[in-house]
């Protein structure tokens, strides 16, 4: 038996014996996501106790070095583990911006003190983060952001706005790109993290299509950001923001997710649908699923080994998030007039509308699928007058 058979095994045996039968079942609504931090309200036992027993074993950020409150696994035998737990439908124990967005940024560019402090509370879940970089009028041309932080000596006051910060009344923190030099562009902007209750910042959610607000306007009035709090080097947070927005483009591509992406087809037809032209567009989602999946695995074993260009995290968000928005216009189409129930216990409040309506929403957030197409036009592909 090869090191990762015996590994599988164990893994095998600790989910049987740790992940409670509830946690065992696909994600239905918001309030099956365990999201952490200091206001989160456990929605029975089971979520919490499949949170603590994965992180007393590092499994919440399992590639994570263990002095950060990960398992310290290889990329090999991360990708076991989660195998593994899609095998029994195992729900990830705990959402985080921290997880897919910060921590990777700050185990690249973070000191040690910072990684230490911030990436063992994410993994431990004690705080949820929120991401402040979006702003009327900087959205897909963000380097022109306007929140200014003005030097005091041992800290910044931080005055602006930004928008679309999702969860941002639900946050605890804040990791915010703030420009600390109004005469260069994009060698003008700090990486700056700042509590949410700090004296000065104010949230107003903002209702969405769907009718619910999952995101805010978020304000900034004379905020004290102490020194210590940046990420990276002054008038460098470019280059922190745009290394996290690779990670933040994989997490929304679905990469690696199968639950989120699988194939829809043979379930769907199961329902007895006689559409022809239906049947048809559902067996080509199928096929275009299947390759997405294989593609995002090739993507991230070449992660794994440092092979991946640089852009491909752009590419796999385009793929993804097009795709999931396909699945669900044929999920709809599926259901017939019974899939637009907006109001019922029947229909779960309407789950599967809105979930459509959301996923409108997957090819704007995190860059949009037009600026997707035009990095991957310049940076892979190379375009001439691209
Ligand atoms: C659900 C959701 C959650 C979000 N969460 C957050 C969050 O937590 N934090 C945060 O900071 N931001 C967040 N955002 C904001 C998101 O990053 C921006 O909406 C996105 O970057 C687009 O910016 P914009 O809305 O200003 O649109 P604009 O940049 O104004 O774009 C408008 C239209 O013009 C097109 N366009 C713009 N520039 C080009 C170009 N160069 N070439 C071709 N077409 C172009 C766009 O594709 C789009 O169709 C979220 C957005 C959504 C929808």
């Amino acid at each position: 038996m090869s090191d990762l058979d015996a590994f599988r095994e164990e893994v095998r045996t600790w989910l049987e014996e740790n992940c409670p039968p509830e946690m065992r079942q696909p994600v239905r609504d918001e309030d099956d996501v365990c999201w952490g931090g200091r206001n989160f309200t456990f929605k029975n036992e089971a979520q919490k106790q499949w949170l603590e027993r994965c992180v007393a074993k590092g499994y919440t950020v399992p590639a994570w070095p263990r002095a950060y409150g990960g398992a310290g696994l290889s990329p090999a035998e991360a990708k076991v583990l989660r195998e593994e737990m899609n095998r029994i439908s195992a729900r990830p124990p705990l959402s985080s911006f921290g997880i897919w967005m910060l921590g990777p940024a700050l185990l690249k560019f973070g000191t040690e003190e910072q990684k230490v402090h911030y990436l063992g509370q994410i993994a431990r879940g004690e705080i949820r983060w929120c991401q402040g970089y979006s702003e009327p009028g900087s959205g897909s041309d963000l380097v022109s952001l306007q929140t200014f932080g003005e030097d005091k000596g041992d800290h910044w006051v931080v005055n602006g706005q930004k928008i679309w910060t999702s969860y941002a009344n639900k946050a605890d923190w804040i990791f915010c790109l703030v420009r600390t030099d109004k005469t260069n562009k994009y060698q003008g902007i700090s990486f700056l993290l700042f509590d949410m209750t700090s004296p000065g910042v104010s949230t107003k959610p903002i209702l969405l299509i769907s009718g619910s607000s999952p995101f805010c306007e978020t304000f900034f009035d004379n905020v004290k950001v102490p020194k210590h709090q940046i990420v990276g080097e002054l008038n460098r947070g470019w280059d922190v923001a745009k290394y996290l927005l690779g990670h933040e483009r994989e997490m929304i591509s679905g990469a690696g997710n199968a639950d989120r992406l699988n194939t829809i087809g043979a379930i769907l037809s199961r329902q007895g649908l006689e559409d022809p032209l239906l049947r048809a567009e559902l067996a080509m989602f199928d096929v275009d699923a299947l390759a997405f999946t294989a593609m995002g695995e090739k993507f991230l074993d070449e992660i794994k080994v440092g092979k991946a260009h640089p852009a491909q995290p752009n590419m796999m968000k385009y793929a993804g998030t097009e795709l999931n928005k396909r699945r669900h216009e044929l999920v709809m189409a599926a259901g017939g007039s019974a899939a637009l129930e907006w109001e019922s216990a029947a229909s779960n409040e309407g789950a599967r509308p809105r979930t459509w309506l959301r996923t409108k929403a997957n090819s704007i957030e995190g860059g949009t699928s037009e600026v997707m197409l035009n990095v991957i036009s310049k940076r892979i592909l190379d375009l001439p007058g691209a």
